[in-house]
């Protein structure tokens, strides 16, 4: 996902170009990994100290409802990054001491649809936890 992809998105749904929306935004376009809304709101301390956790996470919700990020939980808490683009479908390895994430491009379903007889798959989620090898080292 793109600025412009996410921008396109926004406007597609009505939503105003507004100066939270774009430095949040900025933020995840620059981060690559997943972020929780603390790592934000302490970006964000510097061009815009007031922003409150709930303008944050309204933010984020609705990025998320858009397709725009994609969210998970790690540790009890919510984490969000910028949505991958869609096209080979895949799987994440996400490292649970920085939020980077690296693709799987196997998917377990092929697997798991054998135990399934006779059921409708209607989608499904699979992440991989644990350390990337910056963090292992
Ligand atoms: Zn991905
Ligand atoms: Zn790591
Ligand atoms: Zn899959």
């Amino acid at each position: 996902m793109t600025l412009d992809e996410a921008w396109r998105i926004l406007r597609e749904n009505q939503y105003k170009r507004t100066k939270n929306r774009d430095s949040i935004l900025h933020f995840f376009s620059k981060n690559d990994r997943y972020l929780t809304a603390l790592d934000i709101r302490n970006f964000m301390e510097n061009e815009n100290p007031g922003i409150s956790f709930d303008t944050i996470y309204r933010n984020l919700t609705t990025f998320t409802e858009l397709g725009i990020l994609e969210e998970t939980e790690l540790g009890g808490e919510r984490r969000f990054r910028m949505h991958c683009d869609p096209g080979v479908h895949h799987h994440h390895f996400i490292c649970t001491s920085c939020g980077k994430t690296r693709n799987i491009p196997h998917c377990p379903m092929d697997i798991i649809t054998v135990h399934l007889p006779n059921h409708e798959v209607e989608g499904h989620k699979f992440e991989i936890y644990g350390k990337c090898p910056t963090c292992v080292a």
